[in-house]
């Protein structure tokens, strides 16, 4: 990469940023966080890895984001990538223009929670830098290449034809970049079927076949699928009217539920947090044992389900926090799916540690790989790509124009 892109992922209350340039190692990144409140704050990682903590007392997001920007002008970024989680079915990044915007303030309905705050940042950042080309990178877009077969519900059509209701899927950049680094890794790139699996607070799996997603296991919104954090991934849907018959619960209760207190944490009863579950099974706790073995049997099932989508499976890459670390619940998950042929090696299971690469079958049956993700990387390759492409109109049109002049 020859230029710096910033990249900006903005949440309702937090702002993760990042200035990717062309060596990870020099990649300078934080999170505003406590927005609005006398709490906010940026925490992060200046040039040449130092720490950073500033203290910025009820700052908004435009607040937060022109300190981020002042502390980063000088790296002088040529454009701004920004993190959308929903664009509906826009299959690609886009430069924000009105029209963009407008498209993605109208999936606002598909991911309530996220499309706002992003709207709220590339409001602010538009004001703040007119004459950056800002750049809207999706969640969904990867999923786009998914047969209407995979992306259908089994509803009524009129629901699909009028109000967009399908599975669209998320996490696209994660699982683009760790199926392109990881088919690269394996000497394939971009060919062959592989599954991928995101593991952390989120967690989604992914059917790539040459290089398209062909199936994932989130759908019209980030909440079905594998068992996550806080999210219950998939239920029976008449759990709804059974919690409003039997309890009285209303929608936004049984939403919540659904999205706040269920996964791992509702399993549990004690933490979302995969390492804090894995110590306390090893004390003893039933409970956190259970919702482990909960989350490798989901997923197993799930990455069975999605090889239906490919018509051979070359491997399997791991990604995310849990994905990345966890050498447990990489090889609990793996013994859920023996009749795949998938053959663990445990010595180099085990000896892969955070932010490693590396293959960990013994040789035989599909490959496995741990494959760290780099969303932000992604995400400013992706930015880059339009705005090169966008030069090259430029360029081309004035050319054609001298040539009739
Ligand atoms: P997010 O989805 O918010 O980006 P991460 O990808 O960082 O989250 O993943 C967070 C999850 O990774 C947490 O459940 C955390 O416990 C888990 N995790 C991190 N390190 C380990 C580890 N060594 N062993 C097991 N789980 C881990």
């Amino acid at each position: 990469m020859s230029t710096s892109v910033l990249v900006i992922n903005c949440g309702s209350s937090s702002i993760k940023y990042a200035l990717v340039s062309e060596r990870r190692e020099d990649r300078i990144f934080g999170l505003a966080e406590n927005l609005g409140s006398p709490e906010a704050r940026i925490k992060g990682i200046t040039t040449g890895g130092q720490e950073l903590e500033l203290s910025i007392p009820n700052a908004d997001h435009e607040k937060a984001l022109e300190t981020i920007l002042e502390r980063l002008s000088h790296h002088n970024p040529q454009a701004i990538g920004h993190r959308v989680v929903h664009g509906g079915t826009l299959t690609k990044a886009e430069l924000l223009t009105p029209e963009i915007i407008e498209r993605i303030r109208e999936a606002t309905p598909l991911a309530p929670l996220h499309n706002p705050a992003h709207l709220v940042g590339i409001d602010a950042t538009m004001r703040l830098f007119p004459h950056l080309p800002q750049i809207a990178v999706f969640d969904t877009a990867f999923h786009q290449t998914m047969p209407s077969h995979a992306y259908r519900y089994a509803l009524p059509k009129f629901l699909y034809t009028m109000h967009n209701v399908r599975r669209y899927g998320f996490h696209g950049t994660s699982h683009a970049y760790v199926s392109e680094r990881g088919s690269q890794l394996a000497g394939s790139f971009k060919q062959g079927g592989w599954l991928t699996a995101h593991l952390g607070n989120g967690s989604s799996t992914c059917a790539i076949w040459n290089g398209q997603s062909v199936d994932t296991s989130m759908g019209l919104t980030p909440l079905e699928g594998v068992v996550m954090g806080t999210r219950s991934g998939d239920v029976d849907p008449s759990i709804h009217s059974f919690l409003a018959s039997n309890l009285g619960w209303d929608i936004y209760k049984i939403d919540k539920m659904l999205n706040s207190q269920s996964g791992l944490l509702g399993l549990s009863d004690l933490s979302n947090d995969m390492r804090t579950l894995i110590e306390a099974a090893d004390e003893g706790n039933e409970d956190a044992a259970l919702a482990i073995e909960v989350f490798c049997y989901r997923l197993a099932k799930s990455l069975a389900a999605l090889s239906c989508g490919l018509p051979r499976i070359d491997g399997l890459f791991f990604t995310g926090g849990i994905g990345e670390n966890s050498a447990l619940i990489r090889e609990k998950t793996l013994a859920y799916l023996p009749h795949f042929g998938f053959n663990l090696s445990k010595e180099n299971n085990n000896a892969l540690k955070r932010g490693t690469e590396g293959r960990i079958d013994a040789g035989t049956g599909p490959q496995i790989w741990v494959v760290p993700t780099d969303e932000e990387g992604r995400i400013a390759k992706e930015t880059e790509h339009v705005v090169a492409t966008l030069e090259h109109a430029t360029t081309k049109k004035s050319e054609a124009e001298t040539e009739v002049a």
